[in-house]
């Protein structure tokens, strides 16, 4: 266990570490399990665009950043996680 602060859920490992096997993310809609793979680099850079930084930002705190409601359900709770090729 590392030590830190106390949050809802662990943040995950960091965008950037994903370019070593090349990795994508997947994004799942918890309401209606719609998913989504997005690009690692575009969504990096739209974080960047924000002012987020994305190479740091873990996999799982992804998912708390999204803008849009899901298309299919119009839910607002996701899930990310790593898609690997
Ligand atoms: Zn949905």
């Amino acid at each position: 266990m590392e030590a830190g602060p106390v949050t809802a859920s662990p943040p995950g490992v960091p965008l950037a570490a994903y370019r070593e096997n090349g990795a994508d993310v997947l994004l799942t809609c918890l309401d209606c399990f719609w998913r989504k793979t997005i690009d690692r680099e575009a969504l990096i850079a739209r974080l960047q665009a924000r002012g987020v930084d994305g190479e740091r930002t873990g996999i799982k705190a992804v998912a708390q950043l999204a803008t849009r409601p899901c298309p299919r359900c119009g839910g607002r709770r996701f899930d990310t996680c790593p898609a690997f090729p």
